[in-house]
């Protein structure tokens, strides 16, 4: 049987608790996903306490040795991987997209299983001594979103796990097979128990959240659900670290060459079909490169072809769901309702199969529109014109919201003096939304807080613990 179908065929069922899952491009039935009820996923998070220390007994270089192996069974399942990948969540194989992602799985449990641990010497003086060390948690509950269902995952997984806590994955009911299948490839390496899936919906999540046994959620989603999930951890002052939603401002300087840059805008935008938390969903740009930056942008947008994900040729993908299709349709509505100029797209062939929105720019619009300041999460960029630079940077600033941003110039000092006034997480200069494992990641304001990659992450996957003395 190709690896594709065996894959598949080991984490669908035919039980009668499952749901059926379609593909997002054609409607076509992929398979029905297996769902736990709430006493399964209690019991899975009885079964990861079970498993947890003698996990935690084994030591870094043991996991970490693990960990490689668990990489290395991605690595030989990475196409079967992709295509499941692709044909659930639409993303196309090629471009930044399906392959792309399991590769980045691979690399972030190899880079995090080679990270140097976190415990320091905080003060030796000669009369003082005291050590800072990092310890596993317990159980780690991980909430994933549909977005990037793999690399996400692996995102706290692969922290967790390294740090010695045992992990209870709740994939979003959005993209359950993506989830389940990550977890069974990774399982053929990882002792039993270890990490376990919680196949479900929203109420899965909410249990976890709620079970005592479990010491942490890390959580990637929605500014919604992380609120829900603030107030749910009171009871048991259970840690969190929380990636919640963007809405990435981007900043062009006027000594810019438009065509250079319009490649690299274009993918900050538009990674994933704009299914991406920190995406470019805001672009201020000024007045003198403005019409240019505009026609750059829709010359290098047209050139995307947009299609079936098992389509080598195409490199953009439907929206996942029909509720992220309705939300992009009717920002878009909004921006054109009010006059903005649509320079590309906007017209969505409504009588043919799949949840597909075309990449659409749209210029001239209010900076107080809907579609500028609602987080769109799909295919569409608006173009704001300012002449004012301090004006542009207090746009920037004018929301809740501050996961990443981008400042555009041919002056490096000039672009870092913007970044340090932007309220942002992370700010890039001439590129939007790359990530590195050894580069720590979070957001401010209402994106979240805590800490993912690197030394930092590894910090925030384990409790402290002072040695004093
Ligand atoms: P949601 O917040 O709707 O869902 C995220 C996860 O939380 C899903 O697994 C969901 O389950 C689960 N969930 C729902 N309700 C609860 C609850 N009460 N308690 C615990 N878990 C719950 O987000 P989306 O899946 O719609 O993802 C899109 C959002 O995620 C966007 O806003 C985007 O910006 C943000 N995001 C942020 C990232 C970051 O790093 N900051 C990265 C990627 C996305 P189910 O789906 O089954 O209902």
């Amino acid at each position: 049987m190709p690896a594709y179908d065996s894959l598949l065929a080991s984490i669908t069922t035919d039980a009668v608790s499952a749901r059926d899952v379609f593909d997002p491009a054609t409607g076509e039935l992929i398979g029905r996903a297996p769902l736990l009820t709430s006493a399964e996923a209690d019991a899975a998070v009885d079964r990861a306490a079970d498993a947890q220390a003698a996990w935690a007994a084994l030591g870094h270089e043991e996991r970490s040795a693990v960990l490689h192996r668990a990489a290395d069974a991605v690595e030989a399942q990475s196409e079967a991987l992709a295509q499941i990948l692709s044909r659930e969540q639409g993303k196309p194989l090629n471009g930044p997209n399906a392959r792309f992602e399991v590769g980045a799985c691979v690399s972030w449990l190899r880079v995090t299983a080679d990270t140097p641990t976190p415990t320091q010497v905080v003060v030796d003086d000669g009369s003082d001594y005291a050590e800072l060390h990092y310890r596993p948690i317990g159980v780690v509950g991980a909430i994933t979103p549909w977005n990037w269902p793999m690399m996400i995952a692996i995102w706290q997984i692969a922290p967790a796990l390294r740090m010695g806590n045992t992990v209870v994955a709740k994939p979003s009911e959005y993209t359950l097979l993506s989830g389940l299948a990550l977890i069974a490839v990774l399982n053929e390496a990882l002792p039993p128990g270890v990490l376990i899936a919680a196949p479900g919906d929203g109420g899965i999540g909410a249990g976890l959240v709620a079970n005592a046994a479990v010491g942490k959620i890390m959580f990637t989603g929605s500014t919604a659900t992380g609120k829900k999930i603030i107030e749910a951890s009171a009871g048991n002052v259970t840690r969190l670290t929380l990636e919640l939603g963007g809405n990435d401002a981007g900043i062009v300087l006027p000594d810019v060459d438009p065509e250079a840059i319009a490649e690299q805008l274009f993918w900050g935008a538009f990674i994933n079909t704009g299914q991406t938390c920190a995406a470019l969903k805001r672009l201020y740009v000024h007045d003198d490169v403005y019409e240019a930056v505009c026609d750059a942008l829709v010359e290098v947008a047209s050139s995307m072809p947009m299609g079936i994900g098992l389509d080598e040729a195409n490199v953009l993908g439907p929206l996942q769901n029909a509720m992220q299709f309705d939300v992009v349709d009717r920002l878009v509505e909004a921006a054109r309702r009010s006059g903005a100029r649509v320079l590309l797209g906007g017209d969505p062939k409504r009588d043919q199969p799949g949840h597909f929105y075309p990449a659409t720019l749209i210029a001239d619009i209010d900076p107080t529109n809907d579609l500028v300041v609602e987080e769109q999460f799909g295919p569409v960029l608006p173009i704001v014109r300012y002449t004012d630079l301090d004006e542009a940077i207090t746009l920037a600033n004018g929301l809740d919201v501050g996961l990443g941003a981008s400042v555009w110039s041919a002056d490096r000092d000039r672009a870092r003096d913007v970044a340090a006034r932007i309220e942002a997480g992370t700010v890039w200069i001439n590129s939007h939304g790359g990530v590195h494992p050894m580069i720590p990641f979070g957001g401010v304001k209402q994106s979240g807080y805590g800490l993912e990659f690197g030394v930092d992450g590894l910090k925030a996957a384990s409790v402290p613990q002072v040695i004093n003395g």
